[in-house]
């Protein structure tokens, strides 16, 4: 689904993405973990286009990402974004927060895209808390209905980038359950995260960065168990 051929990236002097190659199949669910400032985060905005890349090609479906206009709008409705703060609209209640993407984007009537949104908000367990305002919600509410709305569109592919990392511990598992759910369910899906029992249970990959480099790719169950690299015993080490 996603090929990802000979990418790099500078922010000025700093060599942030060094030769990144990969790839990601449609239903897999690759986990990237790494040290801060190893470029996770780029790796992700890059591939759907928060992020401009210096050279080699990232394609989704074998078309190149498009540089703007219809096609980048496309693009992010076709690979959703869950960050780690919410980011939902706060002037929107929980209802229309999900609504607005596939009404404006895909030109969904009101009565469609509603009934679509409290499926998802009742997949994802808040369909209660509709109408309520997001400030209203708790934190991992909050983050599950990031997750729905970026299910509304229908996604080819979801990116998340630590979605439980500004949670209260209390709350981390209720939005894991829901990110193994969509797991289990097919949901191609990129998480750049450090909660190591998400990989155990829903990686098909892991992919450890540092320095701007995937210096290894493997299995969950080996990575964790026989990571080749001394970085990533490393990073291990101080992780688990
Ligand atoms: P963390 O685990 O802390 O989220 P990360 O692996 O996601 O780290 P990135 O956010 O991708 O790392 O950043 C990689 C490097 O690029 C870091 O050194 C960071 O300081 C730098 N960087 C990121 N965004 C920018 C920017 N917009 N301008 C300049 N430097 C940036
Ligand atoms: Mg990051």
């Amino acid at each position: 689904l996603v090929v990802i051929d000979h990418v790099n990236k500078h922010f000025g002097e700093l060599h942030v993405l060094k030769d990144i190659t990969t790839t990601v199949g449609r239903g897999e669910v690759v986990v990237v973990i790494g040290p801060s400032g190893s470029g996770k985060s780029t790796l992700c905005r890059a591939i759907n286009r928060l992020e401009t890349i210096d050279d080699g090609t990232i394609t989704i479906d074998g078309v190149a990402l498009p540089e703007e206009g219809k096609g980048l709008a496309k693009l992010r409705a076709d690979v959703g974004m869950v960050f780690q703060s919410f980011n939902l609209f706060a002037h929107k209640t929980v209802l229309e927060n999900v609504t607005l993407g596939p009404r404006k984007v895909r030109g969904q009537s009101k009565a469609v895209a509603d009934k679509h949104a409290m499926e998802l908000l009742d997949r994802v367990g808040v369909a209660n808390q509709a109408s309520k305002m997001p400030s209203q919600l708790s934190g991992g509410q909050q983050q599950r209905v990031a997750i729905a709305r970026v299910l509304a569109m229908d996604p080819k592919l979801i990116l998340l980038d630590e979605p439980t990392s500004a949670l209260d511990p209390e709350m981390i598992s209720e939005v894991l359950d829901v990110m193994v759910q969509l797991a289990h369910d097919g949901m191609t899906m990129v998480v750049v995260t450090h909660e190591m029992g998400f990989a155990r249970k829903a990686a098909n990959r892991v992919l450890f960065m540092a320095d701007g480099e995937i210096v290894e790719e493997a299995k969950p169950e080996q990575f964790f168990t026989d990571p080749q690299s001394s970085r990533a015993k490393d990073f291990l080490s101080k992780i688990l």
